[in-house]
């Protein structure tokens, strides 16, 4: 971003009712200059939610329905007429995890459900950490993207929000060969920055009304955060939001290699806060948001990386890594953690029969919790590092 600053609008809103979600929403975009400095009418738009997996919006494991009404209305009534939802999810499809949601194509003020399931193989010449993506169609037919993001918590970057829902844009099981090319936290967030970099999403929203804390992004616990975060600087809503949890935006990976790849801002002095609320907005500090709207006792990983000369031996780092732990009490034995284990020969398989619950190799497991994201019974947890 260079010498270039970022502004964000944070806007309190404690509950998931469509009106108040609607108002708030466009009182933060409206902030930020207003809806026509995103998009133009005659554009292909499309609004990308983080639909992981099927879930009802009360395990905040997806964005909230309202919030994605909201900025389809806003569209809408703005005479934005081709609008596609859609996203690329790990595991089942965009229309169940849609259905789930509880979302109907008719409240959707004439946006289109789009499957995202065809990909297509692009060259990026400029890429800094990757020079080649498998896209979603989708992705590349539209003009302007919309990244509706949920705030929570991340096994392998710490949290997940605007720099990491891209990820999406990668077609359904391209995503786990992903984390075998790019195996730990630091290349990871890089290539996510690319994705950033060629894609360029024209602006931000963060649902944090109800966040996921603990053991994110698909088996944590609901927790009211109360906020949506607007911006057109990814690293920056990200950013805010570690303010908002007293968490070091430094340590979170996808912010320190989104600034220095370019796509946004992570340093205090050169983000501007927008608090949008009562008709009025205010600029606040990191830490007057804090005292606010923050949460110190939101369950994130706020232990400091090792230090750089160890980050010298990727094996080890790996190892030192917090890694995955099934707990058989909870296990049904379905091997969907192991279909999704991208390593070749498979880091976690049932050694012992299909009758027990699968165990790991950790010699071959690169911590890229594929398996914890997608066990539907919510069994696997980060257990300690190994040496
Ligand atoms: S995905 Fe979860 S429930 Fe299924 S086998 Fe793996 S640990 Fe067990
Ligand atoms: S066992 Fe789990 S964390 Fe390890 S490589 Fe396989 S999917 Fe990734």
């Amino acid at each position: 971003m260079g010498d270039l600053r970022s502004t964000v609008a944070v806007i309190p809103c404690d509950d998931y009712d469509e009106e108040k979600v609607y108002r708030s929403l466009k009182t933060g975009i409206d902030a930020l200059g207003g809806i026509e400095c995103f998009v133009r009418p005659d554009e292909k738009i499309l609004v990308k939610p983080n639909l992981l997996s099927a879930a009802t919006p009360d395990k905040a494991l997806t964005t909230h329905p309202s919030v994605l009404k909201a900025v389809l209305r806003i569209l809408n009534e703005y005479g934005c007429d081709d609008v596609k939802l859609g996203d690329s999810p790990g595991h089942g499809s965009c229309e169940g995890a849609v259905r789930t949601l509880g979302l109907k194509e008719a409240e959707m003020s004439g946006a289109v459900i789009t499957p995202m399931n065809e990909e297509i193989h692009v060259n990026f010449a400029d890429g800094i950490t990757c020079r080649d993506f498998y896209f979603c169609k989708e992705i590349l037919e539209s003009d302007a993207i919309i990244n509706v993001c949920k705030m929570k918590t991340h096994a392998l970057e710490r949290i997940t929000g605007a720099v990491k829902n891209v990820y999406g844009f990668i077609c359904g099981y391209r995503k786990a060969q992903g984390h075998v090319k790019f195996p730990n936290d630091t290349v990871f967030a890089r290539m996510l920055a690319d994705i950033h970099r060629y894609t360029k999403p024209r602006l931000h929203i963060m649902d944090g009304i109800v966040a996921m804390e603990g053991n994110g992004p698909a088996a944590g616990t609901p927790v009211n955060m109360n906020v949506l975060i607007v911006s057109d600087d990814p690293v920056a809503v990200d950013t805010v939001f570690c303010y908002l949890i007293n968490l070091d935006p430094e340590i979170v990976p996808t912010n320190s290699q989104g600034m220095r790849m370019g796509i946004g801002n992570d340093e205090e002095e050169k983000i501007d806060i927008l608090l949008c609320q009562n008709n009025d907005t205010v600029k606040l500090s990191p830490g007057e948001l804090f005292a606010m709207l923050g949460k110190g006792d939101y369950d994130v990983s706020r232990k400091r990386p090792p230090k750089s000369f160890l980050s010298r031996y990727s094996g080890l780092m790996t190892r030192l890594q917090k890694r995955p732990v099934i707990d058989r009490s909870l296990c049904v034995k379905c091997g969907i953690c192991v279909d999704h284990c991208p390593v070749p020969g498979k880091a976690v398989d049932f050694k012992n029969g299909k009758d027990k619950p699968p165990v790991y190799d950790y010699s071959k497991c690169i911590r890229c919790y594929c398996c914890q994201e997608m066990c539907p019974r919510h069994a696997i947890k980060p257990g300690r590092g190994i040496i």
